[in-house]
């Protein structure tokens, strides 16, 4: 179906941060599929992950002990200080897991219409709950009627949420990313995370934190929360996390990891010996290989050599992110960029209409970044001057 307007180019193949198109011209992946292939494309040790176990075991049936999966939740609980996990095979999906426990929350503390708090700015997916907590009118344009039990504040506006606070009795949990991707890159104040805390601490809600596009290492910690001194109590996965195979999670602690009972929750595919041999391949490969302080390092880099090639530029109003999740705003609506970028070999992506987005995987090399630099910059100078 029409559901996308793809740029006029096939790839074929790709290794490492560098993709090759039908003609055999190569590209530099500035965009890993949209934050999933943060390893880079065709990574060795992924790739033996895949056959290996592909020719051990692919499905069998959360009917069943599902060894790898326990494995996988053991290993995401620690890092993330949460003690249990649901899988299922998307972000969207992590989401709605996380919506329903929120509900599940409520109902139980006597709450009949529970409210969940979300952002303007958001995006949490496609389907009919996480497009209603998505807060892009564009996302949800045509798909009406939408859910009841969301309500939305200005992002990064703690004093919106007191006031919602003091005026509403239902709600139930606060639902948010940590650094909004879709919407432009948006980092909120650095005690954004920590005042949500003590609010939900105060208020008895579920503090929900959608990490699908800051998760596993992207922002130089293995999750964006850790820039904070906050454990919130739910987290929900995706991207990254399978490098291009299909897997999201939802973890939670607390009373949260103990809504769902058997029967009231589920997935076929979620969570199947595949997805989960790769995700804790995908794991060990950035712990054996130190990237997510490489991501740091290396994103602070790429964003420190941007800021001086733009320098006093006229039209570039914003740069920022974390780690490898990096925003170039301009002053004007850039979408045509992604095109223009792709003839110069380079993928990009343009994001909330005048933001340019970068999340080149965290294997990106320093002449890779100089070379990203030197394309973009070129191009954003001569789109400017047009
Ligand atoms: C991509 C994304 C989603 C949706 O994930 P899908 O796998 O496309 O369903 C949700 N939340 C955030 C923050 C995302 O970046």
């Amino acid at each position: 179906m029409t559901s996308y307007a793809p740029l006029p180019v096939t790839f074929v193949k790709g290794k490492g941060v560098w993709l090759e198109d039908k003609a055999g011209e190569r590209y530099l992946d500035a965009l890993s599929g949209i934050a999933v292939c943060s390893l880079g494309h065709a990574h060795p040790t992924i790739t033996e992950a895949i056959a290996d176990q592909a020719g051990k075991l692919i499905h069998t049936s959360n009917l069943y002990h599902i060894e790898l999966q326990e494995k996988l939740a053991a290993r995401l609980c620690k890092i993330a200080s949460m003690d249990r996990a649901f899988f299922s095979n998307s972000g969207a999906e992590a989401n709605e897991a996380a919506i329903k426990l929120a509900r599940l929350y409520g109902h139980e503390k006597g709450i009949g219409k529970p409210v969940i708090v979300v952002m303007e700015g958001s995006f949490h997916g496609r389907t009919m709950a996480t497009l209603t907590a998505t807060g892009n009118p564009k996302v949800q344009d045509g798909f009406g009627p939408l859910l009841e039990g969301f309500k939305r504040i200005p992002y990064n506006d703690i004093k919106a949420l007191e006031t919602l606070a003091e005026r509403t009795s239902d709600i139930v949990a606060v639902l948010c990313e940590p650094i909004q991707g879709e919407g432009g890159v948006n980092v909120p104040a650095e005690d954004f995370l920590t005042r949500i805390r003590s609010i939900c601490d105060q208020r008895g809600w579920l503090m929900i934190l959608d990490e699908i596009q800051t998760g596993m290492g992207r922002t130089g910690k293995w999750f964006a929360y850790l820039h904070e001194n906050v454990v919130p109590d739910v987290i929900t996965l995706a991207k990254a996390l399978g490098n291009g195979v299909p897997i999201g999670a939802c973890i939670a602690k607390g009373r949260a990891a103990e809504l769902f009972a058997p029967g009231n929750h589920g997935s076929t595919f979620g969570g199947n010996p595949l997805a989960c041999r790769v995700a804790l391949t995908v794991i060990e490969t950035l712990e054996a290989n130190n990237l997510i302080s490489r991501a740091e390092a290396m994103g602070n880099y790429l964003r420190k050599q941007l800021e001086v090639a733009l320098k006093n530029l006229e039209g570039v109003s914003d740069i920022r992110g974390k780690g490898m999740m990096i925003g170039i705003e301009l002053e004007r609506e850039c979408g045509d960029l992604a095109q223009s970028s792709l003839e110069k070999r380079l993928l990009i992506n343009v994001t909330a209409g005048n933001t340019i987005r970068l999340l080149p995987p965290l294997v990106v090399s320093k002449e890779e970044c100089d070379l990203i630099v030197k394309t973009l910059s070129d191009l954003i100078k001569s789109f400017l001057q047009k």
